[in-house]
């Protein structure tokens, strides 16, 4: 590659990267192809000069050896600096129909591949309570939401309808749209909105959604909540979210919130709760009626137990691997009495003597 990246953009060597850019936008301007007098064949040699002398790395190489290694010269606008930075698009912005604002460049620039037609993401918060997020739950929620119509499956035909070759786009599905910019006007590929992009129309349309084949409806979603979620934790429905014309759905984002529990915490596939114990227990031993996320169980305190330390339940924690559970931790405290009956004092006196 021989060419004179300097000479096409009319810049010295030495010129800076705004230099680069302004005689770029100056060029672009007039020779797009759009334009009256434009040139495609000089716009897009100005596009892979623009590509190569806007970029550190590619500048540099070009600069050393005459031509570029690190990218194809002419592969658009992709590595390089954005000519566009800055520039207030006006309604042209991101919500740009369906159509990633990187695409729309990219094909502009001769780059980038037109990526399929997909709905929006749908993110929602889902609050449940500690026992259910502890065994897992289902739920339902209705969402109102852009689906895919049910009586076509999204064809948008009727049933049985003879299907013809969609006369705006001539079957292509694609349209180029010229669209407004800082340079006047340039083309765009736009999905064709009389066949939403399949090149086919039905001769009689689906009745139900007027041949969209999307509508706006209520939708009912079953959520399957795994146990042992966590407070925080997301779940992804592949599908879940917008549907979009011609296209596929988006994906739906369940943000789950677990309530507090007033006597377990989660931790791990543990459950941890506090049990206050008299002293004569601590010292004897005995028997505690305690609460578990499976109802009501006895649990036996050894007689010598200290301040802190943790009786451990087996299997009444957090399910987990299929069949598996955690452990219930109870931690436990010594309620020391704060006044003393003469008997109890005396009974004391008495233990002191033993030399406890
Ligand atoms: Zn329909
Ligand atoms: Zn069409």
């Amino acid at each position: 590659m021989s060419k004179d990246y300097y000479n096409i953009l009319g810049v010295d060597r030495k010129a800076s990267k705004e230099d680069v850019k302004k005689a770029f936008r100056k060029l672009a301007h007039k020779f797009h192809p759009d334009k009256k007098g434009g040139d495609e064949a000089k716009f897009k040699e100005l596009n892979e000069a623009y590509s190569v002398l806007s970029d550190d790395k590619k500048r540099a190489e070009y600069d050393a050896y005459g031509r570029v290694f690190s990218d194809g010269a002419g592969g658009g606008a992709s590595g390089g600096a954005n000519p566009f930075e800055g520039f207030d698009f006006g309604g042209f912005g991101s919500n740009f129909e369906g159509v990633d604002l990187g695409d729309v460049f990219g094909e502009f620039f001769g780059g980038g591949k037109e990526r399929a037609r997909r709905g929006r993401d749908i993110s929602i918060d889902l609050e449940l309570p500690f026992n259910e997020a502890v065994f897992g739950t289902e739920r339902k929620v209705l969402l109102g939401k852009t689906g895919f119509c049910e009586t076509c499956s999204g064809s948008g035909a009727a049933p049985r309808s003879e299907m013809l070759t969609c006369t705006m786009c001539n079957g292509r599905g694609k349209i180029h749209e010229t669209k407004r910019s800082f340079f006047g006007s340039f083309s765009t590929v736009a999905t064709c909105t009389t066949c939403q992009g399949r090149g086919k129309v039905a001769k009689e349309k689906c009745h139900a959604c007027h041949g969209v084949g999307v509508r706006r409806k209520d939708e009912e979603i079953a959520l399957r909540i795994p146990p042992g979620i966590e407070d925080g934790e997301v779940i992804r429905l592949t599908g879940g979210g917008e549907a979009v014309a011609g296209g596929t759905a988006g994906d739906l984002y369940v943000k789950i919130h677990v309530k507090k529990h007033p006597l377990f915490t989660k931790e791990g596939n543990n459950l941890t709760t506090n049990l206050s114990i008299k002293l004569s227990t601590a010292l004897l031993g005995g028997e505690y009626k305690i609460q578990t996320l499976d109802g009501d169980l006895t649990v036996k305190v050894p007689a010598g137990v200290s301040l802190g330390e943790i009786l451990r339940v087996r299997g009444k924690g957090i399910p987990y691997d299929k069949n598996k559970r955690g452990d219930l931790l109870i931690k436990l405290s010594i309620e020391l009495p704060t006044k003393l009956s003469k008997e109890a004092q005396r009974l004391v006196e008495e233990l002191k003597k033993e030399g406890i």
